[in-house]
C-alpha cells in the first residue's frame, strides 16, 4: 500500500499533524483507543491550553527552537478551533483552560478534523519495523490480524516520551530517531512528585499548603502537597523539570507577607496566645504540629526573643530539603529531553538529514510547564509539521 504521509502516533500531536496533512494520511497506534493522554488529562477535563503561553513556559536545549511553531499556531487558534467544535471550556487558574465536559470532546473533535481532511486511523496496530531506501518510508505493521507493507513520502514521529509506559508509552521516537541519524538528548522524568527514602511526611499526607518552591535555577509560587512518599502539588512538579539528582529545593512556606512582622505584632497584643496556636493562622495546623516537633516550638508568644521569631521564621521561609528521587516515569506527565532539536528545521518539524522526516509533539527535546503548555506544543509542532507536509515540504 502507498501512502503520502505515515504518522506514528495518534496522540495530540499526531491527531492535530494529521488534521493539516491532509488526504493520503494514515496514522498508526498501538493503542485501542486514540489520545489516552488526552482522555486522562486535567483530572478528565483536559487542560488544553493556556492563556499566556509564551517561549518561556518552555524547556529544551536550544531555548529558542519552540518559537517558531509557537508563534504560527498559537493558544488563540486551538481556542478558535475549540469554540468552532462548540466545547464549552473555563480557565481554571493561571490561565490554564479545560473543557466544563469531559476531555474526550477534545478527542471527538481531532477525529471529526481527521476525518474531514481524509485522513485514516489503524488502531490496535504494531509497528514491527521501519525502513528508508532514501526516497521512501517503508513500515511493516500488524494491524487486524495482518501483517502490512506501507511505503511512504513522508514520516511522522509522534509516539511521545517514556512516562506512563502503563499507557504504552515507548521510546520507539528516540530508537527511530536515532537510527535516522538524529541525536537524542538525556531524558528525565519531568512534572513529577518528588519522593524522600525516609517517608518523612507520611504523617502529612493530604496536606496541602501555599508556597514559594525554588532552586538556583527557577522558582513557583503554588501549592506544595505532602504525600506519603514525599512532596507533590503543583509547585513541587513545576520545579521537579529544573530539579538533578542530589540537588536541595527551597520551600518558602510564608510567600505573602512578612511573617516576621506580624508574629513581632501579635506578639504585642496577644502575648499570651501560644506561639503554634498562632502559626496555625498562617499555615495548615498538621503543618505546624510538624514543625512544632521539628523546630522544638513551645511556650506562648511573649515568652519568643526577636532572635527566637527571627529563627523561626527564616526556617518557615528558607525550608531546605533534599529529596532523594522521584515517582519517576510511573507517573510522571512528561519526558524532559527527546528528539535534539537542532537536528530538525524549527518552521516544519522536518529532519534535516532525512527529508520527508519529522518529528513533533513530546518526542522531541521540548517540555512545557504545568498548566496545558505540553498540548499546545503538541498542537503547535503537529500543525507546523501537518501544514509543511500539505504545502509539499
Ligand atoms: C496524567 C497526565 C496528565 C496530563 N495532563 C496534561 C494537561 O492537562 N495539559 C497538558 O498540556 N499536558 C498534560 N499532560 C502531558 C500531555 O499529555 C503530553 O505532553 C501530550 O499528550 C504529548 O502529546 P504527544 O502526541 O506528543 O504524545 P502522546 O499523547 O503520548 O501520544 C503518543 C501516542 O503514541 C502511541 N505510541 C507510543 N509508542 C508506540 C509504539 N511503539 N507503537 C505504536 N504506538 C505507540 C501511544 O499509544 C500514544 O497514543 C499530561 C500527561 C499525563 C501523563
Amino acid at each position: 500500500m502507498q501512502i503520502t504521509t505515515l504518522i506514528l502516533g495518534a496522540g495530540a500531536a499526531g491527531m492535530m499533524c494529521a488534521a493539516q496533512a491532509g488526504p493520503g494520511t494514515l496514522v498508526v497506534d498501538h493503542a485501542k483507543r486514540p489520545g489516552e493522554k488526552i482522555r486522562i488529562s486535567g483530572g478528565g477535563r483536559c487542560n488544553f491550553t493556556n492563556l499566556y503561553t509564551e517561549p518561556a513556559n518552555f524547556l529544551g536545549q536550544n531555548p529558542h527552537f519552540h518559537k517558531s511553531a509557537l508563534s504560527r499556531y498559537t493558544q488563540w487558534d486551538f481556542i478558535d478551533l475549540v469554540a468552532r467544535h462548540g466545547i464549552a471550556y473555563h480557565e481554571k487558574t493561571l490561565g490554564q483552560l479545560f473543557c466544563d465536559g469531559k476531555s474526550t470532546q477534545i478527542i471527538e473533535m481531532l477525529r471529526a478534523e481527521m476525518a474531514q481532511a481524509g485522513a485514516d486511523l489503524w488502531l490496535d496496530c504494531t509497528i514491527a519495523e521501519v525502513d528508508h531506501d532514501g526516497t521512501h518510508f517503508t513500515a511493516t505493521l500488524d494491524h487486524a490480524g495482518t501483517r502490512k507493507t506501507i511505503t511512504a513520502q513522508n514520516l511522522v514521529l509522534a509516539t511521545g516520551g517514556k512516562s506512563i509506559p502503563k499507557m504504552g508509552a515507548t521510546g520507539l521516537a528516540y530508537d527511530l530517531a536515532k537510527r535516522f541519524g538524529h541525536a537524542v538528548t538525556e531524558t528525565r522524568p519531568a512534572l513529577v512528585p518528588l519522593t524522600f527514602s525516609d517517608q518523612r511526611f507520611a504523617a502529612l499526607s493530604g496536606t496541602a499548603a501555599p508556597a514559594r518552591v525554588s532552586n538556583a535555577r527557577t522558582g513557583f509560587d503554588e501549592a506544595v502537597l505532602f504525600t506519603h512518599r514525599g512532596l507533590s502539588g503543583p509547585a513541587i512538579l513545576q520545579i521537579s523539570s529544573y530539579w538533578r539528582d542530589g540537588e536541595e529545593i527551597e520551600i518558602d512556606l510564608c510567600p505573602v507577607g512578612d511573617l516576621l512582622d506580624a508574629l513581632k505584632a501579635q506578639r504585642h497584643t496577644q502575648g499570651r496566645r501560644n506561639l503554634t496556636t498562632e502559626l496555625g493562622h498562617h499555615l495548615p495546623t498538621r503543618l505546624v504540629d510538624y514543625l512544632a516537633q521539628e523546630l522544638e516550638l513551645k511556650g506562648n508568644l511573649a515568652d519568643q526573643s526577636d532572635a527566637a521569631l527571627t529563627r523561626i521564621t527564616d526556617h518557615l521561609r528558607h525550608w531546605r530539603l533534599k529529596p532523594t528521587g522521584s515517582e519517576g516515569y510511573r507517573t510522571a506527565e512528561v519526558t524532559l529531553g527527546g528528539i535534539d532539536t537542532n537536528g530538525v528545521s524549527s518552521k516544519t518539524m522536518m529532519s534535516k538529514n532525512v527529508p520527508g522526516l519529522f518529528a513533533i509533539g513530546e518526542a522531541m527535546d521540548v517540555t512545557g510547564w504545568l498548566g496545558g503548555y505540553n498540548f499546545q506544543w503538541a498542537w503547535s509542532s503537529g500543525w507546523a509539521a501537518g501544514t509543511a507536509i500539505r504545502n509539499g515540504a
